[in-house]
């Protein structure tokens, strides 16, 4: 199970910090409920790519002495299973959704110039498929926006909101992913069948 890791601060700061296993440590355990501190249990690397950052981070899991179930302490600028970080998929979704842009001026408004277009349009349409479900779910977050649509809606909405806090009530309080969970992870985050061939966008 992935817990969210409310770090602010550089990535190499993050680095720095989950090298301590006592700085975050679970107070108990989220899937069995149990009240007795998590054991540390290593590390995942996963590679991040951010606005001036691309390489390979660590995440600290931790174990349940009762249950004998893991769970990683995932960093808020990583939305699970994509590859980049929330503030640039956010910088190429308002591009081009809210502003207009074409997917090339949107990858540059990300920092990104050398994105593939498959990879900017995969974004949109998982944006696409989860605005209605953003715009409900944010609702006790912020006023409901006018406009014309859910997409546009939604945008407004994390705008206003900020869309690291959008991601930390989400993921912490509904289990939601903003973008929509992959297809094995349908509904909650949690893996109930081998997952097919993920591509990480
Ligand atoms: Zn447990």
């Amino acid at each position: 199970m992935q817990i969210l890791h409310p770090f602010r601060g550089s990535i190499q700061q993050y680095g720095e910090e989950i090298s301590d296993a006592n700085r975050y440590r679970p107070a108990g355990c989220p899937q069995c409920q149990a009240q007795c501190p998590l054991i540390a249990h290593g590390f995942y690397c996963r590679t991040l790519v951010d606005v001036v950052f691309d390489g390979v981070i660590r995440v600290r899991r931790y174990l349940c002495r009762l249950c004998k179930r893991t769970v990683s302490l995932l960093p808020d600028f990583a939305l699970p299973y994509m590859r980049f970080s929330l503030s640039v998929i956010r910088l190429f979704l308002v591009a081009r959704l809210l502003e207009g842009r074409c997917l090339r001026e949107a990858a540059g408004a990300a920092w990104q110039p050398h994105m593939s277009y498959q990879r900017g349009q995969f974004w949109i349409r998982r944006f696409q498929k989860q605005a209605a479900a953003l715009c409900t779910a944010l609702a006790s977050l912020t006023t409901v926006m006018a406009a014309a649509d859910f997409l546009t809606r939604a945008l407004h909405m994390l705008e206003a909101i900020g869309w690291m806090a959008a991601h930390r009530f989400l993921f912490a309080e509904l289990r939601m992913h903003l973008l929509g969970w992959p297809r094995f992870l349908i509904p909650h985050g949690c893996r109930v069948s081998f997952p097919a061939a993920w591509p990480t966008f």
